[in-house]
């Protein structure tokens, strides 16, 4: 049996300004060929589920890509076209048995609003009757384009997303058996007009537990993947938005009931998906009143995982002026910075304009840096493998990255964009979390994988930037109205 594997992920704010170029991939996760099965097999990935399930059969598996960036801005024509021609590529050359997929589900590209669904569409034109099983990210922004070109799809459970394997695992397994023909797959699927907070999205949180807690359930009563999905609110597209999808064993009756059920559920809860925010002043000034650590103050509207150009020093400022002490910043994102103080060198002070090299124009901002003064305590090259619970087992790198120490504040800054979701942020970087008594992230909910165990209290700080949580801020022209919190919506 022969079986096409491959990743092709990218979750695009609309609203950011930083460019996905080939570069952006290649400096997160980009492989081909034979290095796919080195790199990814035995990682908390889909794609490593996938490359299991095919081995433990036997299979001949052809990998022909895998890869991934961090959220940014629409991905370059070229490079889409790119990565969609290799993945055709041996489909146009041989026949296959099936196709298993690693894909996100709020890719856009600068010609393609709905990437997903312009490659699965495009590989059925190639090989119509290709069993395909999908895997999605939670904040897909699922469309009838996705669903009507494949055979099954099941999105991540969990935010921060640590359940990538089993979900891998779980399509991969009803793939097989569908082509055993012990089962026939049929979806339904169905959205409401909810454009959820990714604040409010915590699966350990209302009104995503009780969501999940349903999928679950209906599992465990006999249907085969139920898949809610809290959909990607930065993206400026019609389809943006809550939504849900049920497979079954030919059985639509129950898939469209389920799914519907599910929908009303999260319809019901709507306003448990807004987020209210205080002043970044109230905010810093309740976490100088913690006296035990690690505390962790979140810096949620420039959330590298959904976009932010991780550069808006607004928060650290702020903490900064506000004295708090035993502060490390995870992690600011200046090249330039880097070089000088590589060429300050090792223990060495240096002056520096951190920070703020972005402007922002889809919110009317321009870059402002953080002057400041500091040691340089540490130079790495930034590369570490994942030990905690998200993206086990995989090498990252956040470039040539360097540590300001200002005496109060020890400031992680790096070349390539990165989420702080794994410690290593600053254990490879000769920061020890757990002796810390404020962490200053620029995460959203990811960071709980690596650093939720080790929190005495967690503060959201609302400062600015393209993962802002305050839709006034932004302006949506694609996106269907009238859509919930944005507009006055009747009941659906
Ligand atoms: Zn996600």
């Amino acid at each position: 049996m022969r079986v096409l594997i491959a990743m092709m992920k990218h979750e695009t704010n609309t609203f950011s300004p930083v460019p996905t170029d080939l570069g952006r991939f290649q400096s997160w996760l980009y492989c081909t060929g034979q290095k796919v099965l080195d790199d990814l097999g035995g990682t908390n990935t889909p794609t490593g589920a996938y490359i299991d399930n095919a081995r433990k059969r036997g299979c001949e598996m052809v990998t022909p890509i895998a890869t991934e960036a961090m959220p940014s801005g629409p991905v370059q024509r070229d490079v889409y076209e790119h990565m969609v021609e290799t993945i055709l590529a041996p489909l146009k050359a041989q026949t296959f048995d099936a196709a298993l997929l690693d894909l996100h589900g709020a890719m856009v590209a600068e010609h393609e609003p709905d990437g997903e669904g312009g490659l699965l569409s495009r590989i059925r034109e190639v090989q119509p009757d290709l069993p395909i099983a999908v895997t999605l990210d939670l904040h897909c922004n699922l469309t009838q384009r996705m669903v009507d070109n494949c055979t099954m799809m099941i999105g991540f459970k969990t935010y921060p997303h640590v359940d990538m394997y089993d979900v891998g695992d779980q399509i991969a397994e009803l793939l097989f058996r569908t082509l055993e023909g012990r089962i026939k797959p049929v979806m339904a699927w169905g959205n409401r007009p909810v454009l959820a907070q990714t604040l409010r999205m915590g699966s350990d949180d209302a009104p995503m537990a009780g969501l999940q807690a349903m999928t679950r359930d209906l599992e465990r009563n006999g249907l085969l993947a139920v898949t809610f999905f809290g959909g990607f609110p930065m993206a400026d597209i019609a389809d943006a938005g809550i939504s849900a999808v049920v497979v079954t064993d030919n059985d639509h009756q129950a898939a469209s009931s389920a799914c519907q059920a599910l929908l009303d559920s999260a319809w019901g809860s709507r306003s448990e998906f807004v987020y209210h925010g205080r002043p970044l002043e109230a905010a810093v000034q309740e976490a100088g009143q913690h006296t035990e650590g690690p505390v962790l103050l979140l810096d949620h509207a420039d959330n590298v995982g959904s976009g932010g150009t991780a550069d808006v020093m607004e928060v650290i400022r702020e903490v900064y002026r506000q004295g708090l002490d035993d502060v490390a910043v995870g992690a600011v994102w200046d090249p330039e910075a880097v070089q000088m103080m590589r060429e300050t060198g090792l223990g060495n002070s240096v002056s520096i304009a951190l920070g703020g090299r972005s402007d922002m124009p889809s919110i009317g901002r321009t870059g402002e840096p953080f002057h400041v003064q500091g040691r340089v305590v540490s130079l790495t090259d930034g590369s570490w493998t994942v030990e905690g619970p998200m993206y086990t087992g995989v090498r990252v790198s956040t470039g040539p990255t360097a540590v300001l120490d200002t005496g109060r504040m020890r400031i992680v800054v790096v070349s390539y964009h990165h989420e702080p979701w794994d410690t290593g942020i600053f254990s490879n970087n000769g920061i020890e979390p757990a002796r810390c008594r404020y962490l200053l992230l620029k995460s959203r909910i990811h960071y709980r994988a690596g650093f939720g165990p080790l929190a005495r209290a967690t503060i959201p700080c609302d400062g600015y930037g393209v993962t802002t949580s305050r839709y006034d801020q932004l302006t949506y022209d694609n996106l269907r109205r009238p859509i919930y919190p944005l507009d006055p919506v009747p009941t659906v």
